[in-house]
């Protein structure tokens, strides 16, 4: 059974599951309809978004949206021949291993600040991925014709690409809660959840403020790399500041300029073998301490994975779904 909310936060109608007073999961309750667990623990994928000028003759996204009379032409010409720019997705994109990126000696640095006797299980469980000879796609370029930094303005005239570098296996970890009670009154269906990402928060984050910051030097190397460099006239954010990416210091871009990249997982994370210690739900997606309640989207996943996560995510749609009507058969 739920335990009545003891924190002062919650309206009368919300209680916390066992677990709450580690994991602080709260439920909210209207009627016959459950607002979930609004938890801790929340993991977002961080990006940074590198510009450059590139060849003025490459007709990309941002150009189809300021020009009309061009996006007209281009919806044209897919239309009768199904080609033209409409037809191209004008992206490339690698998960690289993060033993390609940075010297082994620095990564066996970052392995050893998250796997102290003091750091987390969940430090722990990821600082495997330093190990040698393992090889995960930690890292992901991708370059892609258009302006796609919130911080860099485009020029008119001037086309442009980026080059993002995202980090996959991020050891930053935020959360994301009902607000407290406020003078209007407790939080509703529509009352929006305060998200709070971490970034580069403790020892962890501070790891993957290193693998990001030295990220960009491989970021600008590709850049520098026939054939991309072919089509790349400069790099306008961050400016160049050396001849060659090893002489850059990308310190302040990556403290400055990291983004979110859309890909919230955790706040209701699997326990697995530890159970109601370590997690929301259990393996069958029943929330520990509450019956009749599952979770059934991306926020089950404990940890990230080296991957865009959509595509799993219809899996776990897929596979909660065929859970929930295999329990009703065996009356569970
Ligand atoms: C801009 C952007 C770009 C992305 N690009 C990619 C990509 O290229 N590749 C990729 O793999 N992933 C991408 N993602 C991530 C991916 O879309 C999400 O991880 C995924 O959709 C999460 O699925 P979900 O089912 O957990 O949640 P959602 O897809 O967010 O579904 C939640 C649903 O719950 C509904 N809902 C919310 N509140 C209530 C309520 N109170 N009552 C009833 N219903 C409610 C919402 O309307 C929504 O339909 C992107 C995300 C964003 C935002």
């Amino acid at each position: 059974m739920a335990d009545r909310c003891t924190q002062g936060e919650c309206s009368k109608n919300e209680v916390k599951t066992p677990n709450s007073y580690r994991r602080n999961t709260h439920i909210l309750f209207y009627g016959n309809c459950v607002m979930p667990a609004l938890a801790g623990d929340l993991t977002v994928f961080l990006v940074t978004a590198m510009i450059f000028e590139i060849d003025p003759r490459i007709i990309g996204p941002d150009e189809l949206r300021a020009d009309p009379k061009l996006a007209e032409a281009a919806d044209l010409t897919y239309e009768t021949s199904q080609s033209g720019v409409r037809a191209m997705l004008p992206c490339a994109l690698s998960y690289v291993p993060v033993s390609q990126v940075i010297p082994s000696a620095t990564i066996a640095g970052l392995a050893r600040r998250v796997s102290t006797p003091k750091s987390s299980l969940r430090d722990r469980v990821l600082a495997k991925q330093f190990a040698p000879g393992v090889l995960r796609g930690q890292v992901e370029y991708l370059f892609d014709v258009g302006n796609w930094s919130q911080y860099f303005k485009s020029e008119p005239g001037k086309v442009y690409g980026t080059m993002l570098m995202m980090l996959q296996l991020p050891f930053s970890q935020g959360s994301v809660h009902i607000p407290p009670k406020s003078a209007a009154g407790p939080p509703t269906m529509l009352t929006k959840p305060v998200i709070d990402p971490q970034y580069y928060g403790g020892e962890g984050g501070g790891v993957d403020f290193d693998i990001m910051t030295a990220g960009q030097k491989f970021a600008a190397k590709i850049c520098s790399t026939a054939p991309l460099s072919n089509i790349i006239k400069s790099r306008v954010f961050p400016p160049q500041q050396g001849a060659t990416a090893d002489e850059e210091d990308f310190t302040d871009f990556v403290r400055n300029f990291t983004a979110s990249d859309w890909h919230p997982v955790g706040s209701c994370g699997m326990g697995g073998s530890a159970g109601i210690a370590a997690g929301v739900v259990d393996d069958r997606l029943r929330v520990y301490g509450v019956g009749g309640l599952r979770v059934v989207d991306a926020s089950i996943m404990p940890l990230q994975i080296c991957a865009h996560v959509q595509a799993t995510i219809y899996a776990i749609g897929e596979k909660g779904s065929a859970m929930i009507l295999e329990d009703r058969r065996v009356g569970g």
